[in-house]
């Protein structure tokens, strides 16, 4: 393609409401442009590299075993109602109504129409499984879009759909969909983990994220430095095993903290460590209150407590309610003479604790001597705090470190939750009817392009791995209007599209601008015609080493071939 026919509209500056290097530079490099918050155009550059990325993705979802359809955007309200989400998805969903005041959706998601569909198609386990995947735009009424193309109000998505008549068969394809994903992922030359997520509200089913490890990413990774455990933080079992210290224990003993209200305060103002405090919080599980304890140096994990309960909705509660059941504010709760029907859940680490500090229900009071079981009575001890950094990992193996995430992917194990909901289901060998076992897997197409600009740039521009480039190699006449140079780059041109996809830079611009354009899109090769056309040579330039040759048009070609074939053995 000649740049003087194609858009790419460049920009000098670094756009102001760009917080992001991606962001940033996808803009300045012209790969696309804002509409409105979270809608974006995209320009012809990010076109080309979305269909790279979607080429990739329907390789590896037909080499699963999923076939490609495409469904509508707008949705009736009806299939809403029928699978409960028109009530519960809340102001995320883009909600509309036509001329006759008849109610839809913009589909953020598809299960809806995709178990209404088969539903009426499917009735045999003759049929199954089948797997269906489409590449559709998405809408989400975002709070906070931002980022660009990271969290959009319309953006592009990868979702697949399975069908299963046993939860075996959903496990095979679970395992198939987790293998293409990691194709995908590397063949889009990305540094990413898979790892264990929450399944929220449907709760017990294996559900896995795929990040990118990025910075700039809103999600925490607990992951082992010697093993390839990793976990979403708020997913991450904590296995540490506690000693008692071998002392004696001391007489309980209620002391005055006048205005330390905090653990940090507390512990400085009582000359101890704050793991020798217990954390006292008051949470309210299905509406009942519960206290739930950790040591001071310790976070309450509230999907942990959750589980522990086995409770549907799990809330810290108001310091108004707090005081309403304990006579104390937030800084002095604890966990001796509660009132009765108070039950108390521990974290392990709790249970290991001698002559520990805790609150009085008293403003401006706490205990010290506190021994577990002696002082108090706990109802149950379990895992309720969030994972950190130096615990031992989960699996035996290593130590636990941190990293940020940017969520690409998603695989998620549904069960029956749609197929129930909206009476979907097979007919057995024996006639009998059951519910359709479903899985579902998420990319986020959108989201990739710019994880991979997020992770390859430098202070020049974007540096694109190759599988994903919008072309292969950018072709530079330095002087346009040397007559020589651009009938020679001409005929380059004709040569290098035999065998690559070229972006010919036939501007009549200064050489500066073009070289700067040049490394801000960041193809993986510029070849440059210069001044030494006339003897026959042209400068070859990595973009990703920095790396320059000067290359002999005859050769040019087998140069090209080695480079691009290191440039893929990277990937
Ligand atoms: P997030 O936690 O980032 O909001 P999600 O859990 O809501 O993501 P899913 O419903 O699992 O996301 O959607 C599948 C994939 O779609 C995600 O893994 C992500 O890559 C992508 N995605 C989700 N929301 C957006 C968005 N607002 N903009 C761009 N991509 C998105
Ligand atoms: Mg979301």
């Amino acid at each position: 393609m000649k740049q003087s026919m194609t858009f790419i509209p460049t920009l000098r500056d670094v756009p102001s409401d760009a917080e992001i290097k991606s962001h940033q530079l996808l803009l300045r490099a012209g790969f696309i442009k804002q509409v409105a918050s979270g809608v974006y155009s995209y320009l012809p550059l990010a076109k080309r590299t979305l269909d790279n990325i979607e080429k990739i993705i329907r390789e590896e979802m037909e080499k699963a075993g999923a076939a490609e359809l495409l469904l509508p955007a707008l949705q009736p309200a009806e299939l809403w109602v029928e699978s409960g989400r028109w009530y519960t998805y809340g102001d995320e969903l883009m909600r509309l109504r036509d001329r006759h005041d008849r109610n839809f959706a913009l589909g953020p998601t598809h299960e809806e129409v995709i178990t209404s569909l088969v539903n009426d198609a499917i009735q045999s386990y003759k049929r199954l499984p089948l797997t269906l995947f489409q590449i559709q735009t998405k809408y989400r009424d975002e709070k906070r879009p931002r980022f660009g193309l990271l969290r959009g109000r319309e953006f592009i998505m990868k979702d697949a759909y399975s069908f299963h008549t046993s939860e075996e068969s959903l496990d095979e394809v679970y395992r198939k969909m987790h293998q293409a994903y990691t194709n995908i992922f590397r063949r889009c030359g990305l540094n990413f983990r898979s790892v264990l997520a929450d399944s929220g509200a449907i709760g017990g089913k294996d559900t896995q994220e795929f990040m990118v490890l990025s910075e700039i990413g809103e999600d925490t990774i607990a992951f082992s430095d010697q093993s390839d455990y990793a976990a979403n933080v708020e997913m991450a079992d904590v296995r540490q095993v506690y000693e008692k210290p071998d002392i004696a224990e001391k007489e309980l003993k209620k002391v005055a903290t006048p205005n330390q209200k905090t653990i940090v305060d507390v512990s400085a103002f009582l000359n101890v460590k704050p793991s020798e405090v217990i954390k006292s919080l008051v949470m309210i599980a299905d509406e009942e209150p519960v206290m739930v304890l950790v040591r001071g140096n310790h976070d309450v994990n509230d999907i942990k407590v959750k589980k522990a309960l086995n409770a549907k909705i799990v809330e810290f509660a108001e310091e108004e309610k707090t005081k309403e059941l304990l006579n104390c504010s937030f800084g002095s709760i604890g966990p001796i003479n509660i009132p009765s029907e108070m039950k108390i859940i521990a974290d392990h680490a709790v249970g290991a604790m001698i002559n520990a500090v805790c609150g009085a229900n008293e403003d401006g009071h706490h205990y010290i001597n506190v021994v577990p079981e002696r002082d108090f009575t706990v109802w149950q001890y379990a895992d309720l705090r969030f994972i950190q950094e130096g615990d031992p990992s989960p699996d035996g193996k290593g130590t636990i470190r941190f990293a940020r995430g940017i969520e690409v992917g998603h695989i998620f194990k549904l069960g029956t939750k749609y197929s129930e909901a909206m009476s979907a289901g097979f007919l057995d060998e024996n006639g009998k009817s059951h519910p359709y076992i479903m899985g579902c897997y998420g990319i986020g197409v959108s989201r990739t392009l710019t994880a991979v600009a997020e992770q390859f740039n430098d202070e020049q521009g974007l540096i694109w791995p190759v599988n994903i480039a919008p072309y292969d190699v950018h072709l530079i006449a330095v002087n346009m209007k040397d007559s020589e140079q651009a009938g020679f780059t001409e005929a380059l041109y004709n040569e290098l599209m035999n065998e690559y996809d070229v972006l010919f830079d036939d501007r009549n611009e200064r050489p500066g601008v073009k070289f700067n354009d040049s490394d801000l899109i960041g193809l993986p090769v510029r070849v440059t015609v210069g001044k030494k056309a006339s003897e026959g040579i042209v400068e070859v330039k990595i973009r990703k080493t920095g790396e320059m040759m000067e290359v002999h048009h005859r050769d040019l070609l087998a140069t090209l071939k080695n480079i691009f074939k290191e440039l893929s053995a990277q990937v």
